[in-house]
């Protein structure tokens, strides 16, 4: 495959690719000297600064075929933009084209086949408020704001994973723009090898301009635990915690955050943003006795701060952490998988929390296994199915003058980890400035031949191979 430099287009080829694509897209075209030019290149982290040749804002497959022709023409580097969340900033690049599909919201729900179709540019929140219409729902992300597009194609961590799976896994089928610009549907029955790719290793397979997603019941009320532990009882409660998650069943997800308590209505002043342990869980089921009978182990760690645990709706518990994320602000994630978390690990979790640089990094500890293990290793290209924990560092900042400090904090924490990991790494949590291929054997492992074939087979020239090596 080519390298994913690209061709730096000449000032009059950037030029007559923006003529061409205004000409035959409904969507805008956005070049260096249009107004527009610096809002349409800014993603979520605002640590990213880059200066695309084009943006084009497609409304539709049809904008989509269109472009993914004129990047063949003219052969720029080429980058995808879904909901612009990737915290490495990779739906924009440098003097190349941006397929920006952030335009494109449509959600379509059928509730008696309960099926969910949505575009490539719908957020989590846009597609759980649609489903949620009809009590039901797709396993997504956390923070209502993260596009569907990059999630979905990762992988995809959520509250309800342990019951219903990845993201991925509640793909039905998808359909995609390849590098020859025919539209594809890839499902079990078509185009399979194509969609055990978009399954975890999606990025680079093309550009998928709708997901259609199995539904499951779920809401509009769901249980949830959520307990605030002193952080100088940190240890212990992670200790505690770990133990509990090891009978925890499939109906609960549990997650443990070392954070600050937020400086919310519900809490009391004098605990605004002190630090914390906080144990969240939710229960992928009806809400009632039963689901909270599930979820009473999760509250059982010892004398809190506070407990917040109750019943929500789905949406506002999908959108309960989204405000602490603010567009614009600086950040850099990294993570490991882990099979166990010994109370070495657990120390040095603690110790590393206590160090970090800003007030705005966390660390957050997801528990896979159920629906997720229950997937064969080889059933989709997501190469982590049999990792019990997902440990990721990530920092947060706001003073350019910081960018070294918090990056090197998360880089070192991650080091300092890296000894209790069973080796592999997240995708969608993949930081700034990796080694490009380290990176993909942590995160594609035994997939990563599997997955060059895919791409190759359906992108020989190397068209989206920039989208495929960069996180
Ligand atoms: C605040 C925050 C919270 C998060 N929470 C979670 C979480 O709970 N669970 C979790 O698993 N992850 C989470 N993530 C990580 C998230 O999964 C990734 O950032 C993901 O890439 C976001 O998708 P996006 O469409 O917004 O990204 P984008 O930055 O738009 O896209 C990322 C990459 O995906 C590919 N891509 C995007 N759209 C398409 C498309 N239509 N067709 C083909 N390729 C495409 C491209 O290669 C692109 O560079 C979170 C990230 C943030 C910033």
């Amino acid at each position: 495959m080519p390298d994913d430099k690209g061709t730096v287009l000449t000032t009059a080829d950037e030029r007559a690719m923006a003529d061409e694509l205004r000409s035959r897209l409904n969507g805008e075209v956005i070049d260096r000297a249009h107004p527009a030019y610096d809002g349409a290149r800014a993603v979520w982290n605002g640590l990213i600064d880059r200066r695309p040749a084009v943006i084009a804002r497609c409304s539709g497959t049809a904008d989509v075929v269109e472009t993914v022709k004129a990047a063949r023409k003219y052969r720029p580097v080429v980058s995808i933009r879904g909901g612009g969340h990737q915290v490495a900033g990779s739906a924009v690049c440098d003097d190349g084209l941006v397929i920006d599909l952030s335009g494109m919201k449509g959600v379509h729900v059928d509730p008696s086949a309960r099926i969910a179709r949505a575009q490539g540019g719908v957020t989590w929140g846009e597609l759980d408020r649609e489903t949620q219409l009809h009590a039901l729902a797709t396993p997504g992300g956390e923070i209502s704001a993260t596009g569907i597009a990059g999630l979905t194609l990762g992988g995809g961590f959520g509250f309800v994973m342990r019951t219903f799976g990845l993201s991925c896994d509640g793909l039905r089928s998808i359909a995609v723009v390849t590098a020859d610009g025919s539209v594809r549907v890839a499902s079990r029955e078509e185009e399979q090898e194509l969609f055990w790719a978009a399954r975890g290793g999606g990025r680079g397979i093309g550009v998928v301009t709708s997901f259609d997603y199995d539904l499951q019941s779920l809401g509009p009320e769901v249980d949830a635990a959520l307990v605030i532990h002193p952080f100088d009882r940190a240890e212990e409660v992670l200790r505690a915690w770990r133990d509990a998650t090891e009978s925890a069943p499939d109906t609960v997800t549990p997650e443990l955050l070392l954070w600050t308590v937020p400086a919310d209505p519900e809490v009391p002043p004098e605990l605004h943003n002190v630090n914390c342990v906080m144990v969240s869980a939710v229960y992928g089921g009806p809400s009632g006795a039963e689901a909270k009978s599930a979820l009473a182990p999760q509250r059982d760690f010892g004398p809190a701060l506070l407990d917040l645990s109750g019943t929500l709706s789905y949406v506002e518990l999908q959108s309960a952490n989204t405000w602490r994320f603010p567009d614009g602000d600086r950040y850099f994630m990294k993570s490991h998988f882990m099979d166990e978390l010994n109370d070495e690990a657990i120390s040095v979790l603690v110790d590393w929390y206590s160090r970090r640089p800003t007030p705005d990094c966390l660390i957050v500890v997801r528990t896979l296994g159920g629906a997720v293990a229950r997937v064969g290793p080889d059933d989709s290209a997501f190469a982590h199915r049999s990792a019990r924990f997902n440990v990721s560092i990530d920092a947060g900042w706001q003073d350019p003058a910081l960018d070294d400090t918090a990056i090197g904090w998360a880089r070192s924490a991650w080091d300092a980890i890296k000894r209790f990991s069973s080796g592999g790494s997240y995708i969608n949590f993949a930081g700034l400035g990796e080694d490009a291929s380290e990176l993909r054997s942590a995160v594609y492992g035994s997939h990563e031949e599997r997955l060059e074939r895919v791409r190759a087979a359906y992108d020989p020239e190397g068209l989206f191979a920039p989208a495929a090596r960069r996180p």
